[in-house]
């Protein structure tokens, strides 16, 4: 999951509804033309489903370069990842590790406002103790790679898109308002 290959080598990509995903392709951000799967390189993985994508894209018209970050769920519609590409990648890395189902906040995801679960207060900075140890930032903003609270180690599990109302799993907490650290005994999903 972690090395990357040429997309094309990894479609068609089958959902649990029977629909297949055989061919993916985005116009080149420059010049406008078609950039097909076997012009990307990168990764893939089904999860929950949705079918996340992480892509370096190479334009054959013009040579351009561009990052292709995207969800493309069960009814074929292509949703944009709003996360730096190198978040995304690291999120991406972290779930084919652990097995988690965790989908990153995006309006196009979720359900009605109804039903939504309520945002979840963060913890204060005062109740935490943070490492030293650093795995990126965000916003300019540090990101501790993890944090002991009540005596319990978290561990960095993902970023909230600001301005959405923050969602945690049991097991989460939700730091700083936006950074979801995860216990680091928690039992796995099977
Ligand atoms: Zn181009």
């Amino acid at each position: 999951m972690t090395r990357n290959d040429q997309l094309s080598r990894l479609l068609p990509q089958r959902f649990a509804n029977g629909t297949q995903i055989r061919r993916f392709a985005k116009p080149c951000p420059r010049c406008g033309g078609t950039v097909e799967a076997r012009d990307m390189e990168g990764q893939m993985m089904m999860l929950d489903q949705k079918l996340f994508l992480a892509a370096h894209a190479a334009c054959p018209h013009c040579d351009h370069r561009f990052g292709v970050a995207c969800a493309i769920t069960a009814d074929k519609r292509v949703h944009r990842v709003r996360l730096p590409m190198w978040l995304y990648k690291l999120w991406m890395k972290s779930n084919a590790r652990r097995g988690v189902t965790i989908v990153p906040a995006d309006p196009q995801w979720q359900g009605e406002e109804d039903d939504a679960p309520p945002p979840v207060p963060s913890i204060a900075d005062a109740e935490l103790s943070f490492d030293d140890a650093i795995v990126g930032r965000f916003q300019g903003e540090a990101i501790p790679e993890a944090c002991e609270w009540q005596g319990r180690r978290y561990r960095f599990e993902r970023v909230v898109q600001p301005g959405l109302p923050a969602q945690c799993a049991a097991h989460e907490i939700l730091v700083r308002a936006h950074l979801v650290y995860a216990l680091e005994d928690a039992p796995q999903p099977a």
